[in-house]
């Protein structure tokens, strides 16, 4: 049960009493488009994000200091100290706010670690909406998405959710209009992350040395065939720079991608950096089928089906 924020109430009385629970979706890239290097060290990026149906939750409730424990995926492989995404948020809104970061945080994770899936920027996204709403800070969108934009590229657009345009380093993101529509995704999960600075090292490498893909480019196909609801024009569109290099990488990949086109995904591609691939499917029903079929080929370590767009980091 959450409180609302009580205008008239002394301060320590503000926010919730708790617990404030939070769920976030993981991200795929529908486009992801990689420019040159910027002088900061990231590269500009021309992409489309797109929230899916698989969850991490995140609980705030009130404490004496700050706290986070966890379950599910990474458990026991991720810190849980001031290097975690989830604690850098909670400092990071708690210093813009001037308020103490007491909290005793929570985190029940399926999105996999390092799994392109952008499962700690979802973290972040998840602690900035729990904590405003505990705390009783009530910052407005923006705001938070100024916060977000400084823990990491893909955060501000976890808060927002649904399917949106990121450009600069990805941190700048505004709605794709589109029709409503729903897309049906299998998601074959990996053994094992790949790491995203690495990814891009690599596909640097890859083009330097000339053996890299043509970019991408820009996102007019794509955005055109989000208008439509034919989910053959969409797979048509689909793209990502950083497949080079997460195949160079991690070269099983060309069979689960292989694997997700024979069981009859419309288009199959890598999710960000990887290692996570992801496939388009006719509808919800034909997903379950590809989903089985992909679990039988034994290519990956889980396979799950997941619709989207969804909301963005939101109280349940
Ligand atoms: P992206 O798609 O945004 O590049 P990713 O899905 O490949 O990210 P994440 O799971 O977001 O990878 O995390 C990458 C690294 O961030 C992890 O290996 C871990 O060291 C660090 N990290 C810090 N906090 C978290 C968190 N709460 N969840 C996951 N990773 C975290």
């Amino acid at each position: 049960m959450t409180e609302a924020w009580r205008p008239d109430g002394e301060d320590e009385r503000r926010g919730a009493m708790g617990p404030v629970k939070v769920r976030v979706p993981a991200k795929v890239n529908l486009h992801l488009g990689v420019g040159p290097l910027r002088r900061d060290g990231y590269h500009e990026l021309n992409t489309v994000y797109h929230a899916i149906s698989i969850y991490d939750e995140l609980t705030a409730r009130r404490g004496d200091t700050l706290t986070l424990t966890m379950e599910g995926e990474g458990t026991g492989e991720l810190a849980l100290d001031d290097s975690n995404l989830v604690m850098r948020a909670a400092h990071a809104l708690a210093g813009y706010a001037g308020v103490l970061p007491h909290a005793r945080l929570h985190l029940r994770k399926q999105i996999p670690l390092a799994g392109g899936l952008a499962g700690g920027s979802a973290d972040a996204a998840a602690t900035l909406v729990a904590c405003d709403a505990l705390w009783g800070t009530g910052l407005t969108r923006d705001e938070l998405a100024g916060i977000a934009a400084d823990l990491g590229s893909d955060v501000p657009f976890l808060i927002h959710g649904g399917t949106a345009l990121g450009t600069g380093r990805g941190e700048a993101v505004s709605p794709v209009l589109a029709r409503p529509t729903s897309w049906y995704w299998v998601v074959a999960i990996a053994d094992g992350g790949l790491s995203t600075p690495a990814a891009y090292r690599e596909l640097d490498r890859l083009r330097e040395a000339g053996t890299a893909g043509p970019p991408l480019g820009a996102t007019d196909a794509l955005l055109a065939a989000l208008r439509q609801r034919d989910p053959r024009v969409l797979a048509a569109t689909l793209g990502n720079d950083l497949q080079d290099a997460a195949l160079a990488m991690r070269p099983a990949l060309a069979e689960t991608l292989k694997a997700g086109e024979a069981a009859g995904a419309l288009a199959g591609l890598v999710s960000g950096s990887g290692p996570t691939c992801v496939f388009l499917a006719e509808n919800g029903a034909r997903a379950e089928r590809i989903a089985a079929e992909l679990t039988a080929a034994e290519v990956c370590r889980e396979v799950r089906v997941a619709h989207g767009p969804v909301a963005g980091a939101r109280i349940v």
